[in-house]
Formats: structure tokens, sequence, C-alpha cells
């Protein structure tokens, strides 16, 4: 027999693809060809390949040797294939009967040595393999906790060449997945440990409810980053198909944690100031991985310092703001992720971050302008909520004798808002308030009526509000109503929330 297929996965963006890879063993001049657009890893697959066989004990098969990846249209990255490729070349020059095989999807790098390596983006192959009806993976030991996470399948994990090659010509025994951890990774941090803050802990509540991107402005020491890193504690966690999709970019990106379990809390990217515009949005040879705007994916995305941000990284969060997804141009090609976060900016209200209205600070009030102006345009437009935070003092370091608010608490009143609003928007494609459009809050059956809305009227009359802001802060007076439990907003929600648009403390 001259001829063999075995089967494997391809990733195009987070969604894998069943691969069908052919050897054919021709007589002729001792080559190899690889077909089936094959990228650079995959063209270095032809060497490793065969140091891996002969390194195993396998005899290299010294004939005209055709590698074809089916389908030929599909984008093929990165060197996963190389086990399966490896399987074809020994089945198809009558080395290695591969009927155990059958069925079965092959996923793996291989070393020089025939060690099998880690891939990245097992958990969505797996996943793809299962949709297609595979119910037999073998995958590099490494991987396998990750890939019998997946419901439906039976992971085997291979450390060598060598002892997939044992297990197909003589039953050899392949590896078992390690047992899912059963201690759940421990609890982020927690609101109870925030003191004082009031306003900041009323504008990350709203946030959280309401699914609003939000600014928290304020000098060095006021709690901007305690605050925003304690967003995901009060988000609901991700149900099934959020777990899956958030678990396979992390997957993708090599950075799924140990241990066997979908993430299942939303995720926290702090990129830092400094950060790439290919770090913020993805990119990189082979397998293109997920940039912070994708690893923040169902969860937040917090930019500390955000006035610092090169313009060309903050112009780049433009899209996935718009669109929720991100699209990674390269020269072999585009790769599409999701990257739909809820964002959240901290920033000095200064360029020389000293406390404000201190006479320590001597920056003037167009220095201040133009320092948060850096953020207006991409950014400081798509942010419903605004909140100002003033530098912690003494008192409210002896108020806090009493203990705040614990995350899980606030939690149970983001996630009864949250109900209440999907109730409101069913049917409509939108889940929470922040998704729904200004106009739509404007037409006659959401209209609020005009003794609420008085106020606002007059500061758009007298320019000092936005069309747009008009807009944010009805949306927000919604959040605060479903916060509150009620059906929908009156005038103190609408008041509350013009304070927390305009940064006006109360
Ligand atoms: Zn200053």
């Amino acid at each position: 027999m001259s001829y063999a297929r075995v089967l494997s996965v391809g990733l195009v963006g987070v969604t894998g693809h069943l691969v069908e890879v052919e050897a054919d063993l021709a007589a002729g001049l001792p080559a190899v060809a690889l077909s089936g657009l094959p990228d650079t890893a995959l063209n270095e697959a032809r060497d490793r390949v065969r140091a891996a066989i002969v390194n195993s004990g396998q005899s290299w098969p010294n004939r005209r040797i055709t590698v074809n990846l089916l389908p030929a249209t599909l984008p093929k990255h990165g060197s996963g294939f190389d086990v399966a490729i490896a399987c074809a070349l020994l089945g198809g020059s009558g080395e290695l009967p591969l009927a155990p095989l059958d069925g079965v999807a092959i996923l793996g790098e291989l070393g020089l040595d025939g060690a099998v390596r880690p891939v990245r983006g097992v958990l969505p192959m797996v996943v793809a393999a299962v949709r297609a009806g595979i119910t037999r993976v073998v995958v590099p030991l490494a991987n396998a906790a990750e890939a019998a996470v997946v419901p439906g399948v039976r992971v085997k994990g291979v450390d060598s060449l060598h002892r997939l090659v044992a297990f197909v010509r003589d039953g050899g025994r392949l590896l078992e997945p390690p047992e899912p951890d059963p201690v759940s990774p421990p609890a982020g941090p927690d609101l109870a440990e925030v003191a004082g803050q009031g306003l900041g802990r009323r504008g990350l509540e709203i946030a959280a409810a309401g699914g609003h991107h939000v600014a928290l402005i304020g000098p060095p020491g006021a709690g901007k980053t305690m605050l925003a890193e304690r967003l995901p504690s009060i988000l609901p966690p991700l149900d099934d198909e959020a777990a899956l999709e958030v678990s396979a970019l992390h997957s993708i990106a090599g950075l799924l944690p140990p241990g066997g379990r979908l993430l299942r809390r939303p995720p926290l990217q702090a990129p830092h100031h400094t950060a790439t515009v290919p770090s913020l949005v993805g990119g990189g040879s082979g397998l293109a991985r997920p940039g912070a705007v994708s690893l923040a994916h169902r969860g937040v995305l917090f930019l500390d310092e955000a006035a610092e941000f090169n313009v060309r990284a903050l112009e780049a969060l433009r899209q996935p703001l718009e669109s929720g997804r991100v699209l990674i141009t390269r020269s072999r090609g585009a790769t599409e992720y999701p990257a739909s976060f809820q964002l959240v900016l901290a920033s000095n209200p200064c360029p020389c971050a000293k406390p404000s209205g201190d006479l320590a600070c001597e920056c003037t009030p167009l220095a201040r302008r133009r320092y948060i102006g850096r953020l207006s345009g991409p950014l400081l437009d798509r942010i419903d909520v605004q909140v100002p935070l003033v530098p912690l003092r003494a008192a409210d370091l002896v108020a806090a004798a009493t203990p705040a608010e614990p995350s899980a608490v606030v939690a149970e009143r983001v996630r009864a808002a949250r109900s209440a609003a999907a109730q409101r928007w069913a049917g409509t494609g939108w889940r929470v308030n922040a998704d729904v459009p200004g106009p739509h809050l404007r037409r006659t059956r959401w209209r609020l009526p005009a003794r609420d809305t008085e106020q606002l009227r007059r500061s758009l009359d007298t320019g000092a509000l936005s069309a747009r802001g008009y807009d944010r802060v009805i949306r927000m007076a919604w959040t605060i109503a479903d916060l509150d439990g009620r059906d929908r907003p009156g005038a103190d929600d609408v008041a509350e929330a013009s304070q927390l648009r305009s940064g006006r403390s109360a």
C-alpha cells in the first residue's frame, strides 16, 4: 500500500475544521512535497517529521512522497499537523497498519527527537472534531486536560511518536488525561476590600448592570485600579456557550490555566500603556495569537493611565468597540477573532499626576483639557459612565471601620437588573442597556415623560449637553431604574445618571 489518510483539525479564527492528511508514496527520486496551502511553519514540518520518524526508530521511506492537506481551500497554520503527517507517512509506506486510528483526530507538534509537543488551540479543535462526529482524539499529553474539558469525546494523550507507533502496531497504552482539578481556582479580588469610594462603587455597579463602558478619572491614590480590577467580580459568570468561547480564545493564545476547567469568570485584561498595537489586537506568525481585546472577550479591558497610551493603540480599539470583533491582517491572509469587551479607562485628570485642587498641581486648565482630550474621539465618545474619584481621606478610613459590601451582594443586584433589562429587550438582539441605540429610547414607547427630562432638555438647549450625551444619560437612567427595581426611570434616576455622565460629583 502506498497511500494513507489520517484525520486532524485546523483552525480558522476560533472555528475548527476537520482536515484530512493524505500521504502518497511513489517510485522516483526521494523528495517530499507538501500541498494544501501550507504556511512556513507547516513547510518546516517536513524536516521535523523526518527527524522525528528516524529518531523514533522507524525507517524513513526513501521514495517520492506527496503530503496533501484537505480541504485545499482551508488556510492552515502552525505545527499541529506534524503527528498526523508522520502517521500518514508511516501508514503509506506500509510500516504501520492504520486501522486503530480510523475515525480518530490526531493533533500535535513533533520535536526532532520524536517527542510530541503541545500546540495552541487544542480546545476549539476538539470542539470542532466533536461537532464533525468524531468521538476519539489523540492529543499531546500536555494538552490532554484541556481536550478532556469538551464533552462527548474520548481523549488520549501522547508524549512521543514512539508511544503512538507502539499503540498502533502492538496495542501499547496511550496516556489518560489528568483528572480535573477538584478545587476551583481562587476567587479574584473582592469589593469588600474597597473602603469608602461611594461614588466609585455606585458607578461600577451601574456599569456592570447596564454593560456600560466606564471611565474612572482621578489623581493617583484615588483607588482607580482597585475598583477596575473588581468589575469582573460583580459581572454574571459566563454561561456554557460563553465559557467555551472565552476558553477557546485563551487556548489559542496558549494561556489556558492548567486544571482542566473552562473559564467561568469574565476575564480581565490590563495591558500596560506601552502596549504595542499587535499585543492589543493580536498577530504573530503561524496561528495568530489573540491580543488583549480578544482575551478580554466577554469580560473587561482595563486601560490604566489611558491618556498615556500611544494614539495608534487607542485608534486600534475603535474597530472592536464598534463591531465586537477584530480583524488581524497579515501577509498570509486575515484572521478574525471575537473581541466584545467592557472597557474601563482610568486616567489622571492632568499630566502632572498630582492631587487636583492641591497647590502641588500647576497644570493650566488648557493642559488639563488637552490631556483628557487625548482620549476623546475613539474612546471617550463610547463611554457612558464617567466617575470622578477623589483620594481617600482619613474620614473615609474611619467610616470604613464598618465593612464594605462584598462583591457577591452587589453581583446579585447586577444579576437582577440585567435580567429585567434582558426581558424588556427580548427579541431585539440587545442584551444590556448599553447595546440599545439612543433613537430607540426616544421613540414613543420608551420615551420618558417630559417632566422627568426637563433639566436634561434644558442642558441640551444651552449646548451644555450633546445629543449623544443626552442619549447616554437616558440609557444610564434605565440601568439605575433596573438596579432599583423600577419599571421605568423617574426624575431622580435621570438626575443621578446626569451626574455620572458629566463627571460631577453630587
Ligand atoms: Zn496637574
